[in-house]
């Protein structure tokens, strides 16, 4: 099944406890694709980089099965580019840099056959891109699922209701749904966030697991707890991608899939937050996944 992908690629330059890093590959859809790739290929992406952007980059997007023709490379401007510094306890973060570059005039531009998609993830950014990608294609895919922040809550929110309305699936964390439903209580949060549009809600807690809630029910998978957990960055992305790539892989749309696909998307995470950006993703074998996807259900097996 075709899985189209909109959003962020980057440079990111991060600072940890345990270390930092200069400007190295990053962006929403650079985690989203990769890890959907382990799942379905090709994978077709539609995002904008700069003229600083190096080819060996795209060239590794390619490797894993990522179709650029849709990636636009501006021969007049960088790359956007962010920088952020995570607290001790590595749950937090603060945004240093936000360059936006070439993401300020991003136009969604989708080739021909993107536009007949069967699963679309819209990676987070302006609610308005994200709706003008919905616009432009031909058919209505079989999923949307849309991921978002906090920072579009709080400066573009009748956007984002907006595109809100036209998507299946939402994927925030449990702050995000907080502030977007104005309830404490996260089964509260989520009644009110569907019947904002989204059939399906997945709430992420970071590394206390995630949620998901749909077709009356609840499902929770937990974060594998690890000894080290080193870069999180990506980690929200890196779950949406292994989520909606099982879908896709699978063709399925039901609540049983979609909890199955959260636990597939809770095992790509815990491997992104092992190393620095996108390292431990662009290695893994299919014996690595299935070793981790054990050790997942080893944890919530009581008997
Ligand atoms: P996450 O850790 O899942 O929240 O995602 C981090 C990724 O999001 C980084 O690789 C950044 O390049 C990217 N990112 C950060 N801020 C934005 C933004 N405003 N728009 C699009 N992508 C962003």
């Amino acid at each position: 099944m075709s899985l189209l992908v909109v959003g962020s690629v980057a440079f990111d330059a991060i600072e940890t406890p345990f270390g930092s890093t200069d400007k190295i590959i990053g962006g929403a859809a650079t985690f989203i694709s990769l890890s959907a790739s382990y799942f379905v290929k090709p994978i077709q992406l539609v995002a904008v980089v700069g003229y600083d952007f190096p080819q060996a980059d795209i060239e590794l997007l390619r490797k894993h099965g990522v179709d650029t023709e849709g990636l636009q490379i501006k021969a007049d401007e960088k790359s956007f580019f962010w920088k952020g510094r995570y607290h001790n306890d590595m749950n937090s973060r603060d945004t240093l840099i936000t360059e936006l570059n070439v993401l300020g005039s991003f136009d969604p531009i989708l080739p021909e056959s993107y536009q007949t998609c069967d699963y679309l993830m819209l990676g987070n950014l302006a609610p308005q891109v994200q709706k003008t990608v919905i616009e432009r294609l031909k058919k209505r895919p079989k999923l949307i699922v849309m991921d978002t922040m906090n920072f579009w809550m709080d400066t573009a929110l009748d956007a984002l209701k907006e595109t809100l309305a036209l998507v299946d699936v939402l994927s925030i964390n449990d702050e995000e749904a907080r502030q977007l439903s104005g309830e404490y209580s996260l089964v509260k949060a989520a009644r009110k966030i569907q019947a904002m549009g989204p059939r399906y809600l997945i709430i992420k807690k970071g590394e206390h697991g995630a949620l998901l809630f749909g077709e009356g029910q609840i499902f929770f998978a937990p974060a594998l707890p690890l000894e080290e957990v080193f870069d999180p960055t990506g980690a929200g992305d890196t779950f949406a991608g292994g989520f909606i790539g099982y879908l896709a892989q699978q063709d399925k749309v039901d609540f049983v899939t979609m909890s199955q696909a959260v636990l597939k998307g809770s095992a790509m995470a815990s491997f992104c937050v092992e190393k620095f950006g996108t390292e431990r993703l662009i290695n893994l074998s299919a014996q690595d996944i299935a070793a981790r996807e054990g050790e997942f259900k080893k944890l919530v097996q009581a008997y």
